[in-house]
């Protein structure tokens, strides 16, 4: 089959070539990817991979939507069947699973970083990975959903709730988590402030529901948030930037802020200002992705039409390379996705 196929570190390492079928053991499902979609980690596999462990060579690709070609027939699954893939294959039977917390699961294994991923022709995962897809969106649109919905679904909703009439911040948008954090607080009834330093990005944030908007190459965003919320600082500070924003987003929460903390692309070392922790009786969230009920309640928002993701660019699987040039140049407003014909 066609495979984005990782056979050693760098951008060289990177090629679409033939690759084996994956094997459909008992338990596990198969499906046809028709579309994948990429993920800032793809880089952080390509090129650096500290403290992931995985084979070479090795598909890559975390998001991918398609369709069940083969399942034992009592898996629950149809063949024919729209699914996308949970990213986060879970044992199902370790403590946490059965807490009901598969993102904590001692045995897992994430496709296209521990294990082969979707941007390929087939997809073989446990089948309780492949989760019933809603039949309003196209094959792109589904295969942009799990990692950006599922981690932003978890920041607004789980870990400490948002509720109506709160102010988020959320810190350079463009990327799928980010952007799938705007639409999800919106839908919190939650008040959204969103930084970039292209104002283009931020006319297209506003179209989408921002309420603020901040160019952080001409305003202080700390200093813009404090003005907008008439002194009172961001209830919730979303932050997947990491070293480079920590101080702002740190004084743009106010008083006993939330700050969420779902990446760290630019370094994960920031000078912490314990100070200001305790002073303010601020609160630091680590999250990533969701659990299955999560999934599940994201599904059905999707499918009463709430939430559509938006799509940057659609490349053909064969143009892979082109693909992660452009995420590489963080141009992006929405998702990066590989159509698999
Ligand atoms: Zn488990």
């Amino acid at each position: 089959m066609k495979a984005v196929v990782l056979d050693r570190r760098g951008k060289d390492g990177l090629s679409v070539r033939d690759f084996p079928k994956p094997e459909r053991p008992r338990g596990n499902a198969l499906i046809r990817v028709r579309a994948a979609a990429l993920n800032h980690v793809d880089l952080y596999v390509r090129d650096i991979g500290k403290g992931i462990t995985h084979p070479m060579p090795m598909v890559l690709g975390v998001d991918a939507a398609g369709e069940v070609v083969e399942a034992d027939a009592d898996s629950g699954l149809a063949i024919g069947q729209r699914v996308i893939a949970f990213p986060s294959e879970f044992c199902g039977h370790c403590d946490y699973c059965l807490a009901g917390q598969q993102p904590y699961c001692r045995n897992i294994s994430i496709i296209g970083e521990q294990r082969h991923g979707g941007y390929a022709e087939y997809l073989s995962m446990k089948a309780h990975n492949f989760v019933p897809a809603p039949s309003n969106l196209s094959w792109h649109e589904l295969a942009a959903l799990p990692v950006g919905h599922l981690t932003a679904w978890r920041q607004v909703f789980s870990k400490h709730p948002m509720v109506p009439g709160e102010t988020m911040l959320i810190v350079g948008i463009g990327g799928g988590v980010a952007l799938a954090s705007l639409q999800l607080a919106k839908l919190a009834g939650a008040r959204v402030i969103v930084t970039s330093s292209s104002d283009e990005k931020l006319e297209r944030a506003k179209k989408l529901g921002a309420d603020d908007v901040i160019n952080h190459k001409r305003e202080t965003i700390w200093e813009r948030v404090r003005e907008i919320t008439s002194g009172r600082g961001a209830d919730v500070v979303c932050d997947n930037v990491g070293a480079a924003t920590w101080d702002q987003s740190l004084r743009a929460a106010g008083w006993g802020g939330r700050i969420m903390v779902v990446g760290a692309t630019t370094g994960g070392h920031p000078p912490a200002d314990l100070q200001r922790i305790f002073v303010r009786q601020l609160q630091i969230f680590g999250s990533t992705t969701a659990n299955m009920e999560e999934c599940r309640r994201l599904m059905q928002v999707v499918a009463q039409g709430r939430i559509r993701p938006m799509i940057d660019s659609v490349y053909p699987i064969d143009d892979a390379p082109a693909a992660f040039e452009r995420l590489e140049r963080g141009e992006q407003f929405g998702k990066i996705v590989l159509d698999i014909p």
